[in-house]
């Protein structure tokens, strides 16, 4: 069976929906065609199913592209506030949680469920449970399936990236990128738990569950937030974000006490210069047993103020090495992708095949934690969707 549209999007994903609304607006035949049994799974399960929809201080400088340039037409011409307003308009009851984070009130539902209706309202057709064997382009593009010829003269690829494949992910994306010529810079989990050297393991791993508020840097960035042990690494936002930054065999610089003087007392008063009062002075910042344990593996080497010192820069200046990622099992993005030369900024077409288009995550554009990837799935998707 042969079926004829205006334009074809793979993937019912965030970027993909968004896509399909802004087309169908324009009274374009769109066909959403996904290889799942429903559409926006990732939505479902994000911001811990409350989906962290957007934020409010979206800027080019809270994205990771090899052009730091690339995502800002997109992100100025399809704003936060253009969602919230979709948002309002659908009366979802939403707020603020912190750091400019929008969540829903009720539930991530509320989000795909408006965009369900507003694409349905759009005229846009979705094709659930599709297997595409072959993707071919002549004078237009054909996707074929089992069942099915799609044709049209215009391809949408919003396919997302390797993150969580039990929900859905593959490569297409980046497969179709390389069977049309495009560059791609190498994929790699972001937003992902990181995993400590044996010699570490052994040292932390029992502490899994305890968290601490820390500044974790890494390659010129650093992020303070929470930091959690794990049973087989360091999680929490403070090393997700900075996750998405480190390369192996680059080592993490962790801040232990951001802020504050950890040896004061000891340099300055008639404290007793000795473990205890040092574990002390460290209980007083860290949970107790994340302080114990740092201090038996990082004995100070004696008690002069110069010896005091050296434990204080130590305690802001933690050094640990991962020996890798927990995957894209684990990771929330994939970084990398498509090469942002290869796209229009303002339209995500591409420059070497013409009406050949890549939205969201599958591109060389990946957010920091905080509702920032999904502003780039919404204004990379409404970009294409409006050059249909
Ligand atoms: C656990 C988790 C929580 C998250 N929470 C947040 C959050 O709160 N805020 C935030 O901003 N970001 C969050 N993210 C990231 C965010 O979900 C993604 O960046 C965003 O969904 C990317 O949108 P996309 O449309 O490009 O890709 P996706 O949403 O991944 O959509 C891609 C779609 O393409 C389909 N597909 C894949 N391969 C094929 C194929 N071969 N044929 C047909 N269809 C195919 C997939 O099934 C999927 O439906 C989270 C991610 C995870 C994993």
């Amino acid at each position: 069976m042969v079926q004829d549209f205006d334009a074809l999007i793979l993937g019912a994903g965030a970027a993909g929906l968004m896509c399909a609304i802004e087309a169908g607006k324009r009274g374009r035949r769109v066909a959403i065609l996904e290889r799942s049994e429903r559409p926006g799974k990732k939505i479902l399960i994000s911001g811990g199913g409350r989906c962290n929809f957007t934020n409010i201080h979206t800027s080019p400088e809270n994205f990771i592209s090899s052009n730091p340039h690339f995502a800002k037409s997109a992100l100025a011409r399809y704003t936060p506030a253009d969602f919230m307003a979709l948002v309002e308009k659908h009366d979802i009851p939403y707020h603020e949680k912190t750091l400019g984070q929008l969540f829903c009130d009720r539930s991530a539902q509320d989000i795909l469920g408006m965009l369900e209706k507003e694409y349905g309202e759009s005229g846009a057709q979705l094709f659930v449970n599709v297997a595409i064997q072959e993707v071919t382009h002549t004078t237009e593009f054909v996707v074929r399936t089992a069942e099915t010829e799609f044709h049209a003269p215009v391809l949408v690829v919003a396919t997302g990236g390797l993150s969580i494949p039990k929900m859905g992910a593959t490569g297409l994306g980046y497969d179709l990128a390389r069977q049309f010529g495009l560059a791609i810079r190498e994929p790699r989990p972001a937003l992902v738990p990181l995993l400590f050297g044996m010699e570490d393991c052994g040292r932390y791993i029992d502490l899994a569950g305890v968290s601490a508020e820390v500044i974790a840097s890494c390659d010129g960035q650093s992020f303070g937030e929470k930091m959690l042990v794990t049973h087989r690494g360091l999680s929490g936002p403070a090393i997700l974000q900075i996750s998405s930054y480190w390369k192996k065999p680059q080592s993490l610089i962790i801040d232990l006490a951001p802020g504050q003087k950890v040896t004061t007392e000891l340099v300055e008063s008639n404290v007793p210069r000795n473990i205890a009062s040092l574990r002390a002075a460290m209980q007083t910042i860290l949970p107790n047993r994340l302080a114990n344990r740092w201090l038996d593996n990082h004995v100070p080497s004696g008690w002069t103020n110069s010896a005091l010192e050296a434990v204080e820069r130590q305690i802001h200046e933690w050094a640990v090495t991962p020996v890798g990622t927990e995957g894209y099992g684990k990771a929330e993005v994939t970084a990398g992708g498509v090469d942002t030369d290869e796209l229009s900024a303002k339209t995500m077409e591409s420059r070497k095949v013409p009406r050949l288009f890549f939205i969201g995550e599958v591109v060389d554009v990946t957010g920091q934690l905080g509702g920032y990837n999904f502003q780039w799935a919404w204004a990379s998707g409404a970009c294409a969707g409006r050059a249909l």
